[in-house]
């Protein structure tokens, strides 16, 4: 915990913005534990940021200040903080997939500011006014933006049946996503009980740990033989993929949301003899943002209930990223940075 100047006053299409609710995700536990990789050291080529600066990426907050030019949003309205930061100039920009901008910053990773700072410097673009929906989703929104991105690229949609690798954050996030989008039957694979509990809740069957040496045969007992429609690897281990791979019946998708944290291998062959199809995704277009935002203020993505424990910002480092640190039951750690 340090202290830091406050944010200068906000220039033409910015705006400064005071935290109120910020998640602690695991991309920050592994920066805290020194396993991460995701934070700019040197100046990064977009926003200048390096080490050290201010973590936090998933938040809701309340608008300060805004520059010249900025519309839509005024001082004192809540907001959630889209944290991608794009350049605007290069190819993927100009094609509308900012994820892949050549010189992409987070804010919370690789800007100076953060969810976990009192007050951040933002780009007008990056607020989304909650109108309706609770600080406390708010900050739930960036998670929920990936899993959604996930489920669409993956095609899943009405009556389809689901596997679902893993239910940390993006798992158990991932089960709402399905279930909105008409999937008839969701299974879950997770060891923690407290987490297939909690997906459990939200309408998930469990796999049984008996069945974890043959998944896919469990499944296909339950799809009439055939295997689920959809499988989705939540949970980044070699062998959850090959579940996922194994458990999709002909013609079936695999969606990879979860980050490897190296090559694994997959049975290349049943891609090519049964049409499947394998799709990578990595954080959130635009549109999928703000469908999420839709959806949420709709009331069909529940996403304040992957919230285990909300903490104040004095608890940050003991009850939030020790406690995240090892493993255990928590889920989602919400920290309080402003009332
Ligand atoms: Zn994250
Ligand atoms: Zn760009």
């Amino acid at each position: 915990m340090d202290e830091v100047p406050d944010p200068a006053e906000p220039g033409p299409y910015e705006a400064v913005v005071e935290s109120l609710w910020s998640g602690i995700c695991g991309t920050d536990v592994k920066e805290f534990t020194g396993h991460g990789g995701s934070v700019s050291r040197a100046p990064h080529p977009l926003t200048g940021a390096g080490l050290p600066l201010v973590l936090g990426h998933e938040f809701s907050a309340r608008v300060v200040a805004v520059g010249a030019n900025v519309e839509g949003v005024a001082v004192g309205e809540e907001v959630a903080i889209m944290p991608l930061q794009h350049c605007g100039q290069c190819l993927a920009c100009h094609q509308g997939q900012h994820t892949h901008c050549v010189v992409k910053a987070w804010t919370g990773l690789s800007s100076p500011w953060g969810g976990f700072g009192e007050r951040a410097l933002v780009q007008s673009y990056q607020l989304t006014p909650l109108e309706g929906i609770s600080a406390v989703a708010g900050a739930v929104i960036e998670p929920a933006a990936v899993a959604l991105h996930a489920a669409l690229r993956a095609g899943i949609g009405p009556g389809d049946t689901v596997f679902v690798a893993g239910a940390g954050a993006i798992g158990a996030l991932t089960v709402m996503v399905a279930k909105a989008l008409g999937a008839s039957a969701v299974h879950v694979f997770e060891i923690n009980p407290e987490r297939a509990a909690l997906v459990q809740s939200l309408g998930a069957a469990i796999v049984p740990e008996s069945a974890r040496d043959d998944i896919a045969a469990y499944l296909r007992e339950r799809t009439g033989g055939h295997g689920v429609h959809v499988a989705m690897d939540c949970a980044g281990k070699p062998s959850a993929h090959e579940a996922c791979v194994a458990s999709v019946r002909v013609g079936g998708t695999v969606g990879v949301p979860a980050v490897h944290p190296g090559p694994t291998t997959v049975d290349v062959r049943r891609i090519t003899r049964d049409d499947l199809t394998l799709v990578g995704s990595v954080g959130y277009s635009r549109e999928s943002w703000e469908k999420t935002v839709l959806m949420v203020r709709a009331g069909v993505l529940p996403i304040e209930r992957i919230v285990t424990s909300r903490i104040g910002l004095d608890e940050i480092v003991d009850k939030g990223f020790q406690a995240l640190a090892k493993p255990g039951d928590e889920l989602k750690i919400l920290v309080q940075v402003n009332q």
